[in-house]
């Protein structure tokens, strides 16, 4: 039997490639190596741009609701920027994720547990997945939904894992009592404390998220140790037992990807690096690129055509100019913490304004033209200040 397509993978990306297509009334089947609900290394906040994406309920699954954050530099500094409106929602990934699947399930895709893909072939008129225990899947169409760790991404497209960030989370229980400071409406972020990226707690219910990750080349296998002194140094997590620690990838996009569209395959989410690279935020743009690719995929279905060729150009229109800005964000941010730090110190309409930007109000090309004004509106005086700062105690 020939599936109208195989979707390997579900996360967020795959349940919602399910959802769609089950909706359209097609012969569809996911496939995961884990079962449901599973653990996934994620601070889990999404922002409230997601919520735009979904047209079914979720905020049964929400644990705590973010304004702003409380931002600090290398543990010290702490300074508070929260807004009046909702910038986003920390949930608990094994919640969310089985909530999605189970949502593409009660459509009537046929989902397979606890199975692991090893291989996918295309064969002409369809494309044909291997299994462990030797069974096979044939689809008319195949999303490669199967995330960081996935194989069609690396294997079909030869997407380039060094150009990732790499991470280190922990889940530490606490008690509301326990804690010095308050923690309600807010993330905590901390700049500086590893290369070219951040440090984060993220509260949920019973649990702080904490977490950091930086550019896999440049923190070069020091991941541990910058997570460690994150832990050992932040205000917050003071008398908190750490327990265990978990690393991951989180694949950014980087410009000169493979377009991750050929024949009949697509990939959406984290296989295809469909991650924004100053933030890390990939279950809007999982949920968003998987959207785009089954619109395409159900018009290619009913049209008998197998030409997915609009989804690339989906992502070249609306996802690649929004990425290409937060990377080129992500070099002058990343790149110089402590002047960046001591703009938002001195400027904290900065993060507000880019409280929009995460809302989905404005997007990262207009903000970033917007910064890189007013760095060069005062190039003197900032490289001064900067030239300056490094000669300060952090
Ligand atoms: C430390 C960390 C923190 C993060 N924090 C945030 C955050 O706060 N907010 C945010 O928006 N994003 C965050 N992200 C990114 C976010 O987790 C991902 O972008 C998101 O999970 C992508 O969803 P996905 O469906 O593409 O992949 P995944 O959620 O990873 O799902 C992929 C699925 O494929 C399955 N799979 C893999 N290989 C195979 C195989 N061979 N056969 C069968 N099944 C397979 C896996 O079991 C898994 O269930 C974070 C990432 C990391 C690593």
């Amino acid at each position: 039997m020939v599936y109208d397509t195989v979707v390997i993978g579900l996360g967020p990306a795959g349940s919602t490639v399910l959802y769609h297509l089950a909706g359209r009334g097609f012969r569809v089947v996911g496939i995961d190596m884990a079962r449901f609900p599973r653990y996934k290394s994620c601070g889990g906040c999404i922002s409230v741009k997601v919520g735009e994406l979904l047209d079914f309920d979720i905020s049964h699954l929400i644990e705590h609701t973010v304004y702003g954050a409380t931002f600090t530099y290398r543990c010290a500094r702490m300074m508070d920027i929260i807004s009046d409106e909702v910038v986003g929602y920390n949930i608990m990934r094994d919640r969310f994720d089985h909530h999605l699947l189970e949502q593409a399930r009660k459509r009537g895709a046929e989902v397979v547990e606890g199975l692991r893909v090893v291989d996918v072939v295309e064969k002409k008129g369809y494309v044909e997945v291997e299994c462990d225990e030797g069974r096979t899947f044939k689809g008319s169409f195949l999303v490669g939904a199967d995330g960081a760790s996935g194989i069609t991404g690396r294997k079909v497209f030869g997407m380039d894992r060094r150009r990732s960030a790499v991470s280190v989370t922990a889940e530490v229980p606490y008690r509301s009592e326990d804690l010095g400071m308050e923690i309600d409406g807010r993330l905590f972020i901390d700049f500086g404390s590893v290369p070219y990226g951040y440090g984060w707690i993220f509260p949920k219910e019973r649990y702080l998220s904490v977490g950091i990750a930086g550019d896999t080349l440049k923190v070069g296998g020091r991941i541990k140790d910058f997570f460690n002194t994150l832990v050992r140094g932040h205000t917050l997590l003071k008398g908190l037992r750490i327990g265990e620690r978990v690393g991951w990838t989180v694949p950014t996009f980087y410009g000169e990807m493979p377009l991750p569209v050929k024949g009949r395959i697509a990939l959406v989410g984290d296989t295809g690096h469909l991650v924004d690279p100053f933030l890390g935020e990939g279950i809007y743009y999982a949920i968003k690129t998987a959207s785009m690719a089954s619109s395409v995929i159900g018009d290619a279905i009913e049209s008998g055509t197998p030409d997915l060729s609009t989804y690339g150009e989906m992502l070249k229109g609306e996802i690649y100019p929004e990425f290409t800005s937060a990377e080129r964000l992500s070099d002058l941010v990343y790149n110089h913490p402590r002047l960046w730090y001591r703009m938002i110190e001195k400027e904290p309409e900065i993060m507000y304004r880019f409280y929009d930007v995460i809302r989905g109000k404005e997007s990262f090309g207009v903000f970033y033209r917007w910064i890189w004004s007013k760095v060069r509106s005062k190039p003197w005086k900032v490289l001064r200040r900067w030239l300056e700062s490094r000669f300060l105690p952090a």
